[in-house]
């Protein structure tokens, strides 16, 4: 919570990027991550899906921080690769609208982010890492990175870095995760620390040393509100975006 002029305790704005679905032609967003968010004390609003570099300046006035949430697989073109068969269809606007908010508020202005799933994807891509277009046909695990609903159930283990801030704000080395993705953080960008690793070497987390917060993750904590590590990480963004 932040001071407003009277001296009220007032809530930090967080802007949510939109997901979009194409056979709708509309915008739509999971309810977990606007709970998540509200839970831990902000006020959660949905963007608009825009790449007006004029409307996203004014939406980077106004919030005070932002959740990159899941959806469409990131465009190859944006790390230089040519697009698999297996890569799915990309959402140009979301790329160009979360490249620019990226580069211009996050980097730019210094303000907090948290990336999940696409979230920890695009990060990678923007900052020059690569990414696995397709994990089953890529990547030899005996992991099951995609699982079947219920998504609040974990699917995999992740080991924490040691030291690190996620290390710090769980307070363990490991944890239990659901998994729910087809693309994954190939080669890690330069500028991201990994803090934590599923058994078969897989990043799924990192943050950006000597930002603020700019933190993502490769699960899903919009789907397990219930579980005290999808708190601690909505609470971590809020508490960064109070600061
Ligand atoms: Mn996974």
């Amino acid at each position: 919570m932040t001071q407003n002029s009277s001296g009220e305790s007032s809530r930090p704005v967080i802007g949510v990027i939109p997901l979009w679905d194409e056979k709708k032609d509309s915008l739509w967003m999971l309810p977990g991550y606007m709970q998540g968010l509200q839970e831990a004390g902000a006020l959660a609003v949905m963007l608009p899906l825009t790449d007006s570099e004029g409307v996203l300046g004014e939406a980077a006035r106004l919030c005070d921080g932002f959740l990159f949430t899941g959806g469409h697989d990131v465009d190859p073109q944006v790390y230089g690769e040519e697009k698999s068969p297996r890569c799915g269809a990309p959402c140009t606007a979301r790329d160009r609208m979360e490249s620019f908010l990226f580069r211009a508020a996050v980097l730019g202005e210094g303000k907090p982010a948290l990336g999940i799933c696409r979230g920890i994807q695009l990060f990678n891509a923007l900052l020059g890492g690569t990414l696995y277009q397709d994990i089953p046909s890529e990547l030899s695990t005996r992991i099951t990175h995609v699982q079947g609903a219920p998504y609040d159930v974990p699917a995999h283990g992740v080991r924490i870095a040691p030291g690190s801030p996620l290390a710090d704000l769980l307070g363990t080395d490991s944890l239990q995760v659901n998994s729910y993705h087809h693309q994954g953080i190939k080669r890690l960008a330069p500028g991201l620390e990994p803090m934590a690793a599923a058994e078969d070497g897989l990043v799924e987390a990192v943050y950006m040393p000597g930002k603020p917060f700019v933190w993502a993750v490769q699960w899903h904590p919009e789907f397990a509100l219930q579980w005290e590590s999808s708190g601690k990480l909505f609470s971590a963004l809020v508490r960064a975006c109070s600061a």
